[in-house]
């Protein structure tokens, strides 16, 4: 999957002060369907800073295995960040495990407690005596103001490891990061990392490769293509001594790559090419209606995923059946007779039926063999019929496309919104 390459010189590059160590502590993190976004959120932030993370653990709210994760932390990295089990309840272990790993005591900050009732107090809440747990920490330890919630995060240098315990409660553990943290690690790696994402139509990994290939060379840039389900991602990572020159070299190989991909680059980091093709029928003033038989609706889907979609799109059919492609979207039934459902002449069919029918000023048809069965030596899994019908024009196109039903039916949907994104860029 990855067809870039990395210039030897940012591959060698590894000062040290820059291995990282994260901890997520929390039993429900270890359930089905829930997500250690802190994790995600916090090795994007370390990255700025030029910190790489080599280990990510998430452990329940066991005592002993906290404390374990924490020494096998502090053995592995420079910084350690934790986050969870801070709270006032019995079940918040992570300042006792933080002990018990390192052999510290907790202390009492007395201080703290009549601040943090005095805080309830004005609030109306009522303060339990459990809550006076949030105010005890090592006395080695400074604590990392929180301004959003309650319970303080906790600072320390243990054996050349910088330890932050932090909130889980993303806000909280935010708020700590941007006002506390991050000033602390500044600098630490000697070196600073800024990162963009910039996401390309219509090309494959080998073309890009060879026309961005003297960037690979240029100085404290690493360049990594990705390939995915008919977009190609180009990962930057920019590096310099400090940010301003991380954060300059990243805008330099970015204004080159803009360039020289001119209208196959859609979009920047979580842009996506529904997004980048609502844009221009905003601007354009056009909308659209759309007809899907074997991508099921997840064109439509796409679309409505766009914040402020309903400024331009109507809506869609999915037009399975043979019997729907003619009630709903007006195919024609004599073009289906002759040509059947997977034919130029029915995706135009459903195109134009469709912007009719919705009274649209564009119309999108799409229908198409997604496999795993179904296909004929005349029309094999992964042959995919598309059009777009108005602005006076209609043209057709079509795909066979490798992969899964999941992939051809997602890369029909990319190849849709990608020929309507050019359509409108050359109005
Ligand atoms: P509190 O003071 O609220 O008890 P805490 O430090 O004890 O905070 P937890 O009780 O572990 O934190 O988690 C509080 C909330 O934050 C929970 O809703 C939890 O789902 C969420 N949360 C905790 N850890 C993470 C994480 N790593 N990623 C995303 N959400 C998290
Ligand atoms: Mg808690």
């Amino acid at each position: 999957m990855f067809g870039g390459k990395q210039s030897p010189m940012n591959s060698r590059h590894n000062p040290s002060g820059n291995r990282a160590a994260l901890i997520a502590v929390g039993s429900e993190l270890l359930s089905l369907g829930r997500v250690d976004t802190n994790g995600v959120w916090i090795t994007e932030r370390l990255q700025r800073l030029g910190i790489d993370v080599r280990m990510r653990t998430i452990v329940d709210d066991d005592e002993v295995r906290i404390a374990q994760a924490l020494r096998a932390g502090v053995e592995h990295a420079d910084v350690l960040v934790v986050t969870g089990g801070l709270g006032p309840t019995d079940d918040d272990r992570t300042r006792e495990s933080l002990a018990a790993a390192f052999g510290l005591e907790l202390t009492r900050d007395e201080a703290l407690v009549e601040r943090l009732r005095g805080r309830f107090a004005e609030r109306g809440y009522p303060f339990h005596d459990e809550q006076a747990r949030q105010a005890d920490k090592p006395a080695s330890a400074e604590w990392l103001r929180n301004r959003v919630g309650v319970a303080p995060g906790v600072y320390l240098e243990h054996e050349a490891t910088r330890i932050a315990l932090l909130p889980g409660v993303p806000a909280e553990m935010k708020s700590i990061w941007e006002e506390e943290l991050a000033p602390r690690l500044t600098g630490l790696a000697g070196v600073a990392r800024r990162t963009a994402t910039l996401r390309v139509a219509g090309r494959t990994e080998s073309s890009v490769d060879r026309e961005i290939g003297d960037l690979y060379e240029a100085e404290g840039l690493e360049i990594t293509l990705l390939a995915g389900a008919g977009e190609l991602t180009v990962h930057l990572i920019a590096r310099g001594a400090a940010d301003e020159v991380a954060a300059q070299r990243l805008a330099s190989a970015k204004q080159r790559l803009t360039q020289r991909l001119g209208a196959d680059l859609f979009g920047e980091d979580d842009a996506s090419l529904a997004g980048a093709a609502g844009r221009l029928l905003a601007e354009s003033g056009l909308d659209l209606a759309v007809a899907e038989s074997c991508t099921g609706g997840l064109l439509g889907g796409a679309l409505t995923a766009v914040p402020g979609s309903s400024a331009w799109f109507k809506g869609g059919v999915i037009a399975y059946s043979n019997e729907l492609k003619v009630l709903l979207a007006g195919v024609d039934p004599d073009l289906l007779a002759a040509h059947g459902a997977v034919s130029e002449e029915v995706a135009r069919g459903l195109a134009s039926g469709v912007r009719a029918r919705a009274g649209a000023d564009l119309g999108i048809g799409i229908t198409g063999v997604a496999g795993p069965g179904g296909g004929t030596a005349e029309k094999p899994v992964g042959l995919v019929h598309l059009a777009l019908s108005g602005g006076g024009e209609e043209e057709a196109w079509h795909l066979n496309l490798p992969g899964d039903r999941d992939a051809v039916r997602r890369r029909a949907v990319f190849s849709a919104l990608d020929r309507l994104r050019r359509r409108l860029l050359q109005r």
